[in-house]
């Protein structure tokens, strides 16, 4: 069941790939995998799915303990400066540095640790009250000063966009970040590699691959919905 709808979403971005003209081989599928089992993760391992998005430092932290050591966990939820220390030497990659302090936070963590961090500057295209990130406008001075952080690697740019009925509606805020994502790529600043573009989640993912993103994030067209009762 859950392998179906993982090699579903999959043919689903390679279709949109093919649409866009582009090599599927850019786009990297990461199964959401935040309050699900270890037991539906371990579903996908059989078809050699490796990269994984959890939310919660705890969670991303008690996944890694148990799983085989090989997977790649993306942090891709709002991190607390406190909780850096979970996942410091776990995640593969932190896709929500959404301020100076908390790069500063994983800058102290990091050099702990003596490893370099690949994080993304998440954005809030949309100007959603609800949303962390940073406003476009602040994207490039902000970029130049976490350049200057030796144990962060800037890695491009990622975005949570509005929750709509139509995820046409979001199509304008994925090109937005495509064209910011490329002005930054243009100035070629010295510690900073613009590989990687995160946009798209179950909604949108199709229109996301569409303008540009590398990776999509798919929570619940792999898992299912849900259940934050329990
Ligand atoms: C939960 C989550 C997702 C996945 O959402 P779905 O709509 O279930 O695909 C993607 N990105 C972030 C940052 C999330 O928190």
């Amino acid at each position: 069941m859950i392998s179906e709808n993982y090699l579903n979403v999959r043919k689903k971005v390679d279709e949109a790939c093919k649409r866009a003209g582009r090599d599927p081989k850019e786009v990297t599928l990461i199964a959401v995998s935040k309050t699900k089992p270890v037991s539906m993760i371990e579903e996908l391992l059989p078809l050699q799915v490796v990269d994984f998005g959890e939310n919660k430092p705890q969670e991303l932290k008690e996944k890694y303990g148990v799983l085989p050591k090989d997977l790649h966990w993306h942090m891709i939820g709002h991190l607390q400066r406190n909780k850096v220390k979970y996942v410091i030497d776990k995640a593969c990659m932190i896709h929500s540095l959404d301020s100076l302090r908390l790069a500063e936070a994983v800058q102290a963590e990091a050099e702990k640790h003596q490893l370099v961090m690949p994080v993304l500057v998440e954005v809030n295209m949309a100007a959603e009250e609800s949303k962390f990130g940073l406003s476009p406008e602040e994207v490039p001075g902000f970029i130049e000063q976490v350049a200057a952080f030796p144990n962060l690697k800037i890695s491009g740019l990622m975005t949570i966009a509005p929750f709509v009925e139509n995820p046409e509606e979001n199509r304008i805020h994925f090109k937005n970040l495509y064209n910011l994502f490329v002005d930054i790529k243009a100035r070629n600043i010295d510690n900073v590699d613009m590989c990687c573009l995160s946009m798209g989640m179950t909604n949108d993912y199709e229109i996301a691959i569409e303008e540009g993103a590398t990776m999509v994030r798919v929570g619940t067209g792999i898992f299912g919905e849900r259940d934050y009762s329990i």
